[in-house]
């Protein structure tokens, strides 16, 4: 999610409260919500912030026709569909230009309609009744099988191990299916009633939403200089009400790999599951190995690693939608499945969260991946690698920035001279859509297919050159991100932001 809002925090936390020390600024400001008269000054200060938003997030307000309830009427089939087509040609440039940070990993005219004509043939399926739909429950099938074996599910060992999994809705889906599985599967067999998840500050927010959602306690632990996940302080973290221990292969942020053998080597010491994250790296890292880059293992082999998530709706090049959950066993995968046995509405078993749910998304992340072929995921990956390194070695060019880490294809940069969220508004001037990142502030490009096109690397590199000298001879401008985040970095108002971040889901929902 980007906000893209000017002085989202500044404005929301009242003069006052902001003139504070730091420290005493998040206690200061959630007793000022008990007082009415403050809490009223807040509330109005985040209404203007509200406004802003509503402004910025509802671009089409005068433009079509708002329903807020139903027309007595249908309307016109036809002028549904050409409403949509206008709304959608305004949309469709930026993202298939080249200028947006991941999003979009495909996007060639021609897969996108190959995909579209794929659900369309099978937009009335349902996997829920296998029975209606065998076909779907084929393709579901095959989807995990060729995902498992991309991931060295025929290198274990152990003649129990028979690596298997579920497509899921996308990675939040499949990453909060695997933290419910170990939960339920130490509650099971060690009777661990207060679980923890030990995992790195860099692992994705959805298994912080999976810890609070069933209430598990995140235990995080440190990153590196390199970005990755500090291996003694995992060791120390790991204890008897630990479900599972996390890594990521490569992490969002910085888009590096955590030392995932060791790590998984000290979940397997302490009899406790390893999940590698490879929702961003599944579907291109074991085609770079073959490429000849430098890959550390990150998969099944590693005998510690006891699931994976892989989105095939990323680089999988799939219609958004769809992920995979792999387990290396079917015992491990039972604790994931529900089952009612005396429901009235007769004997139930769905294997994710969902109920119903569309078969046409299954079938058109079997066809992406069976059109595609090894040979085609590797020639896509070369593309993203190549481009990618073009990128990080003209981001070394530029004075004052500097790469974090050592990134494969997600390439994060931050700024010890100039104010990164800065630049980060300034690229957004040059159309560029990037990801601002903090703790520390940095900004990434995840390089998709849509930056391997012709010139758009070099674009990328002159527009980021530009922005940082235009930061550097304008640091101060009113508005967009540099407030944000500068105040977000700093722990005090956390307050105000989770407030605000509530309110923007609110707008999202306002018709
Ligand atoms: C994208 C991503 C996820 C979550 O994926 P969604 O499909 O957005 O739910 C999880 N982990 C990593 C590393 C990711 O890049």
């Amino acid at each position: 999610m980007d906000l893209d809002l000017p002085d989202l925090v500044t404005q929301a936390v009242p003069t006052p409260i902001r003139r504070a020390g730091e420290r005493a600024l998040e206690k200061l400001f959630k007793v000022a919500k008990r007082f009415p008269i403050l809490r009223n000054r807040i509330e109005a200060e985040y209404e203007k912030v509200l406004d802003d938003m509503r402004t910025s997030m509802r671009p089409y307000r005068d433009e079509v026709p708002r329903h807020v309830k139903l027309p007595s009427e249908g309307r016109s089939r036809e002028s549904l569909l050409e409403e949509m087509r206008t709304l959608k040609a305004k949309e469709d440039d930026r993202w298939a230009d080249g200028f947006v940070s991941g999003a979009v990993y495909h996007g060639d005219a021609e897969h996108t309609a190959f995909l579209d004509q794929v659900y369309a043939l099978n937009s009335q399926t349902n996997p829920l009744h296998a029975d209606l739909w065998p076909r779907v429950a084929k393709y579901e099938g095959e989807i995990v099988a060729m995902t498992a074996q991309m991931l060295s599910a025929d290198k274990v060992t152990r003649a129990s191990d028979e690596v298997c999994g579920t497509v899921t809705s996308g990675g939040t889906e499949s990453i909060m299916l695997a933290i419910k599985t170990y939960r339920d599967q130490a509650q099971a067999d060690r009777g661990v009633t207060s679980p923890n998840l030990v995992m790195p500050i860099t692992a994705h927010a959805a298994f912080d939403k999976a810890c609070e959602s069933f209430r598990i306690k995140p235990i995080k632990i440190p990153v590196g200089e390199d970005t990755r996940a500090v291996i003694a302080e995992a060791r120390k973290a790991v204890g008897r009400n630990t479900i599972a221990v996390v890594g990521s292969a490569p992490a969002f942020p910085h888009g590096c790999i955590d030392p995932i053998a060791e790590l998984s080597e000290i979940a397997y010491d302490r009899g406790v599951g390893f999940h590698t994250d490879a929702c961003l790296g599944g579907f291109v890292l074991p085609f770079a190995e073959r490429l000849g880059y430098s890959v550390p293992p990150f998969d099944f082999r590693l005998r510690g690693v006891t699931s994976m998530s892989a989105d095939t709706h990323k680089y999988g090049y799939a219609a958004k939608g769809t992920s995979v959950v792999l387990y290396r066993s079917k015992e491990l995968r039972r604790h994931q499945f529900f089952r009612a046995t005396d429901w009235p509405g007769g004997l139930y078993a769905s294997p994710t969260f969902a109920g119903s749910r569309s078969g046409a998304l299954s079938a058109a992340c079997w066809a992406s991946m069976v059109s595609m072929g090894e040979a085609g995921y590797t020639e896509s990956t070369r593309q993203i690698l190549e481009t990618a390194d073009a990128i990080k070695h003209g981001i070394r060019q530029i004075r004052g920035l500097k790469i974090l880490g050592d990134p494969l294809w997600v390439v994060a940069f931050a700024s010890d001279e100039v104010d990164i969220y800065r630049v980060l508004d300034l690229m957004g001037h040059r159309r560029w859509n990037l990801n601002g990142l903090h703790k520390p502030a940095s900004v990434h490009l995840c390089v998709t297919l849509r930056h391997t096109q012709p010139g758009v690397a070099k674009r990328f590199l002159a527009d980021l050159a530009e922005s940082v000298e235009d930061a550097r001879r304008q640091p101060k401008d009113k508005g967009g991100m540099a407030p944000v985040y500068g105040l977000a970095n700093k722990m005090p108002v956390r307050t105000a932001v989770g407030d605000i971040l509530a309110a923007y889901l609110d707008v999202l929902y306002e018709a």
